[in-house]
């Protein structure tokens, strides 16, 4: 059985809320983290297609990027539409969890899927907002039992280094011990000094799943006294908006825009520049990104990626001789609805519970390009 409190802490392993922009609600916007979970719908945002989806589809939670209660509300009138949108939610027992500036931010979050959607190699972050706190995690395990507690440890969240996941380092040695009266020791006997072949195990997690993977280690420990090590990482990488990278090859002004309406599947899209121009360096920002036009300026873009963006900013973008495409807000954020419709039933998956896990069909923009 899944509660709305497991999938939530299934969404924290990859996107904590600590990594949001300050004041954005994440998290379980409505709803109670202990109800039960069957069905599970994935969306860009609710909206009342997706709510008679979720209820036709006997969802009891969908996981948005963008939250229902973003502004605060004063009442919930059924008058007014977005209101009784959420008294919808509430009437129908439909939870809502939202990972919004955590899941733009989040290493493998929604900046670097649209990075990798359009081919882009991103070599710096736009905007840095923060650093990644992390610990370097030791034990020392037999070796019969090294594969089994490296699995666990990775599959708790550590050794996850940019586009890598279960990195780890293993160096072997011995391990000696002496099982005292009341030790009922998995190798040896009560009384006799043990020597036995083991493995060092060290790797890298971040403070907020030190826990999950200290408990990771334990269970797949055949140790009563496991040693288990946390030591402070001086090593800490920046978080934070956006991507900047390049291709292997620079393409054109003309060839880029091809590229974002062939694999954003838009039929139209606004560009400024010269088409013919080469793009040797691109920037790109998920959904609403007109605020960083600066920073991709900044960082020697020869193109920014990104959508919403106004008048004044492409004037800006113009003028400095960066070229721009807009490929909107929502086609540049809905690629997060198939990576976390993939994550979540992967997490089920691992730990072996049943939950159905959909990417809504019903969603759509809210323009439409003619
Ligand atoms: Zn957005």
């Amino acid at each position: 059985m899944v509660v709305v409190k497991q999938v939530a802490s299934w969404m924290e392993a990859w996107a904590p809320r600590w990594m949001a922009m300050q004041d954005d609600p994440v998290g379980l916007g409505i709803g109670d983290p202990q109800a039960t979970v069957e069905t599970v719908l994935v969306a860009l945002e609710v909206t009342p297609a997706v709510l008679e989806e979720a209820v036709a589809q006997h969802a009891q939670l969908i996981v948005t990027h963008h939250a229902p209660l973003f502004h605060r509300l004063a009442s919930l009138n059924e008058a007014d539409a977005h209101q009784r949108l959420i008294r919808r939610l509430v009437e129908n027992g439909i939870h809502v969890y939202n990972a919004h500036t955590n899941l733009d931010i989040a290493p493998g979050g929604i900046n670097d899927l649209l990075a990798q959607r359009l081919g882009l190699q991103p070599t710096q972050l736009l905007a840095p907002t923060g650093h990644l706190r992390l610990l370097k995690v030791v034990t020392f395990v037999p070796s019969q039992a090294a594969e089994a507690v490296r699995m666990a440890m990775a599959e708790a969240g550590a050794g996850f280094m940019g586009a890598y996941s279960h990195t780890t380092f293993t160096a072997s040695g011995t391990g000696r011990f002496l099982p005292t009266e009341g030790a009922h020791p998995a190798i040896g006997t009560v009384g006799r000094l043990e020597e036995v072949p083991e493995e060092r195990i060290e790797s890298i997690v971040r403070t907020d799943q030190a826990q999950a993977v200290e408990k990771a280690i334990r269970r797949a420990h055949p140790y009563e006294e496991p040693a288990i090590d946390f030591f402070e990482e001086a090593f800490s990488p920046e978080i934070g908006l956006g991507r900047v990278g390049s291709t292997p090859e620079p393409l054109t002004l003309a060839e880029w825009v091809d590229r974002v309406r062939e694999r954003l599947n838009l039929a139209h899209l606004a560009v400024c520049g010269e088409l013919e121009r080469p793009i040797h360096r691109v920037a790109l920002c998920g959904g609403s990104g007109g605020s960083l036009i600066g920073d991709a300026i900044a960082a020697g873009a020869d193109l920014f990626i990104t959508g919403d963006i106004n008048h004044h900013a492409a004037w800006e973008a113009n003028e400095a001789g960066m070229a721009l495409i807009d490929a909107t807000h929502y086609a540049t954020e809905q690629v997060m609805v198939e990576a976390v419709t993939t994550y979540l039933r992967r997490c089920a998956k691992q730990e072996g519970l049943t939950l159905r896990v959909e990417p809504a069909q019903s969603a759509v923009p809210p323009f439409s390009m003619i």
